[in-house]
């Protein structure tokens, strides 16, 4: 019931909006994206098939906003099925209710479901270590009393005019609940609220596909965040939302290796790195970037940060060792990416290799019976550069899209959501009385019937958010 979630949503915004503050992580509609994205990129094979059908798509889409939708009923299951001990409980009923035949139709929703929801987690810890720190080490600024997540999104909705709404979102209600409860966590939801949480994530992507509606965020996204809009759609910045759909297609690999129990810790333990094996011009200090400077590992099983640090040895061509520590989003020990930081500024253009050591262990006891590593050069000294592989271009701000180009604007109309879900015109929906509105300090003459919607978009999704540390 989209309309109703709304209307709700608009009075109780204007209680709440004053306390909101930066949260970090994508928003819900820039997550879905980046799944549709994953979709598009799969290779032929178990995924392909399983996504040929819309059905399944519609379910990885919905797993996709989960995760958010805890924060969206403002119930802490929300935090909880961010980590890998929920994903670990979904994986043991799943592997207890289908005894590893899949091929009933709700085997594979529950699947693609989990695809959705751990992919979410996957990302939330990427793109807040990477391109959000980027973004802030390149002058990007807090919006004062606004989460960055929801305004980020409208680079989406405006800036690459992608349009869509996730409508009777699917999620296995009725066992969520006993999941939740299995987990080391113990926490009791009930269905009740996991649909509300779900119907407020489903209402959020009817205002966040709305150009008409969301316009006003999206000008005051680009005044805060010029970094961020140049490369959030940029795959060559990492961390943005086409490089981490990129990498949503190697963890789907591992995980659907996992939902079958042919997973080989080996093998999909480390399933990507920052720089990748045979990479040239790596960077010899953080003196340029520290949120792009670190050595990034992405774990296809969660990790114990420190309980790692002794499996894992960086050398260069002599073999000697460089001393090392671990950094990870929230500072969680938990944690499915880990990044790397060298003691000691590397020597220019030479080899190293990072490895990891036989024996590594995850989260839940799966170990490795080899070691994994990968290699890379580092970049020559500015005095050989003529002899060395061309440095490529620093990623700056800019250009900034004409702003009006494209941007129906609003008008009389009461947009009305629940008329389908491309409709923005008509009768119908919430109305407040018109009225300008001040958003961090520069007035926008939007009728205010716009930003009673934008402001339900933000409470829905619940307004007030943040990412903490497993522990
Ligand atoms: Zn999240």
């Amino acid at each position: 019931m989209p309309r109703r979630s709304i209307c709700l949503s608009v009075v109780v915004a204007a209680l709440v909006l004053g306390g909101a503050s930066r949260a970090s992580a994508n928003g819900a509609y820039s997550h879905v994206h980046i799944t549709q994205l994953a979709l598009a990129q799969l290779p032929p094979g178990e995924l392909a098939d399983l996504f040929a059908d819309p059905e399944m798509v519609a379910a990885v889409e919905a797993g996709s906003m989960f995760p958010d939708s805890g924060y969206a009923a403002s119930d802490p299951y929300g935090e909880i099925v961010h980590w890998e001990p929920f994903l670990h409980a979904y994986l043991e009923d799943l592997h207890a209710r289908f005894a590893g035949d899949y091929s009933s139709r709700e085997a594979k929703l529950r699947i693609a479901f989990m695809l959705g929801f751990a992919g979410h987690a996957f990302v939330d810890q990427v793109y807040d270590t990477t391109l959000l720190e980027r973004a802030a080490e390149m002058g990007d600024r807090e919006i004062p009393d606004l989460s960055y997540d929801q305004v980020a999104d409208y680079f989406l909705t405006i800036d690459q005019g992608i349009r869509f709404t996730v409508d009777d979102p699917y999620a296995p209600y009725a066992d969520l609940p006993a999941i939740i409860a299995n987990g080391p966590d113990a926490h009791a939801v009930t269905e009740a609220v996991i649909r509300d949480g779900m119907s407020r994530m489903s209402s959020l992507t009817h205002v966040q596909s709305n150009p008409r509606l969301v316009q006003s965020w999206y000008l005051t996204a680009w005044e805060y965040g010029p970094f961020l809009g140049t490369h959030y759609y940029d795959a060559r910045a990492v961390g943005s939302v086409p490089w981490m759909g990129g990498m949503l297609v190697d963890y789907w690999r591992v995980l659907a290796a996992r939902a079958h129990e042919t997973d080989v810790p080996s093998r999909d333990l480390l399933y990507r790195s920052v720089p990748a094996d045979g990479a040239t011009n790596w960077n010899v200090d953080l003196s340029d970037s520290h949120a792009w400077g670190r050595i990034s590992l992405f774990f296809g099983y969660a990790v114990d940060r420190d309980a790692l640090a002794s499996a894992i040895s960086l050398r260069g061509s002599d073999g000697v060792a460089v001393p090392t520590t671990l950094e990870s989003a929230y500072g969680s020990v938990d944690c499915s990416l880990v990044h790397v930081v060298p003691s000691a500024t590397l020597a220019y253009d030479t080899t190293y290799t990072l490895e990891l050591a036989a024996g590594a262990t995850t989260l839940f006891g799966e170990a490795t019976d080899a070691p994994i590593a990968f290699s890379f050069r580092t970049r020559c000294a500015a005095e050989r550069l003529s002899e060395c592989p061309p440095l490529p271009d620093p990623l700056v701000v800019g250009p900034r899209p004409e702003h009006d180009a494209g941007v129906p604007r609003l008008d009389a109309g009461t947009p009305a959501l629940d008329a389908g879900p491309h409709a923005a015109t008509g009768g119908g929906g919430c109305s407040v009385s018109h009225g300008g509105v001040a958003l961090g300090g520069v007035a926008h003459g939007t009728p205010a019937s716009s930003v009673g919607f934008a402001l339900g978009a933000l409470v829905a999704f619940g307004g007030v958010r943040r990412r903490r540390a497993r522990r």
